[in-house]
């Protein structure tokens, strides 16, 4: 089975463990650059983007996790997880001494933090997401995600594909947004083998995003032979 570490500096850890071991995977918490060793794949787990950038960075790890990120290790961002995983950071935060937070990067897109506003802070919605497979009945349900002070993607570069967005009517119900009901705005991508959601599909039940990435997984395993 496939062996997926997940980054356990800070966040909600324990909902992707118990997601990856119900998958039938095998999941371990990483809080050192040893424990490294041997996965197949990276969850970076939703929290706090500030802290998780502080203590990977304090824990020796954002330098091995850009090598492995760079080498095409598999890794899935969730929230937090997907700012880690961002490029650029449109509103990043400072720190006491002005400096801004930093990222991992890997993912070319631009994503902006706590991004739904004050009376969207957080949310629940049926999103239709691409890549699913259908149910028995032959349908793609929707999922149902649960956004907690959720960024969104504001700009994707070419090699990104987009998986789901949030419609506009759903960004803004009360209207005060400038953009209210004017923009859909990106909260699933995907490039090469990293995945990124702005949702927490691991709070609800949801398995298909995890199962979508042990795919990913299993497909870069299979490239990687058959490039032998
Ligand atoms: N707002 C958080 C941040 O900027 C992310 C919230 C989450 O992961 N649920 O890091």
């Amino acid at each position: 089975s496939v062996h997926i570490g997940v980054l356990a500096v800070q966040g909600d850890v324990r909902e992707h463990i118990r997601t990856v071991e119900a998958l039938g995977g095998r999941a371990s918490a990483i809080r050192r650059p040893s424990e490294l060793a041997g996965i197949d794949g990276l969850i970076i787990p939703g929290g706090e983007s500030t802290a998780i950038d502080k203590l990977t960075r304090a824990f020796d790890l954002a330098v091995p996790l850009q090598e492995l990120i760079a080498s095409g290790l598999p890794v899935y961002g969730s929230c937090a997880g997907m700012i880690m995983l961002a490029d650029a950071i449109a509103d990043p935060a400072t720190d006491l001494q002005g400096r801004p937070q930093q990222t991992l990067g890997g993912l070319d897109i631009v994503v902006r933090r706590n991004a739904f506003g004050r009376q969207r802070e957080s949310f629940e919605t049926e999103l239709e997401f691409s890549g699913l497979p259908p149910d028995s009945s032959g349908k793609v349900q929707p999922v149902h995600a649960v956004f907690i002070r959720a960024p969104w993607v504001e700009r994707v570069g070419p090699s990104v594909e987009v998986l789901a967005q949030v419609p506009a009517q759903t960004v803004d119900l009360t209207g005060q947004h400038p953009d209210a009901g004017r923009v859909a705005r990106i909260v699933a991508v995907r490039s090469g083998n990293l995945l990124a959601t702005s949702f927490h599909p691991e709070v609800t039940g949801e398995r298909r995003i995890h199962e979508l990435f042990m795919q990913m997984i299993v497909r870069r395993t299979v490239d990687h032979v058959g490039a032998l």
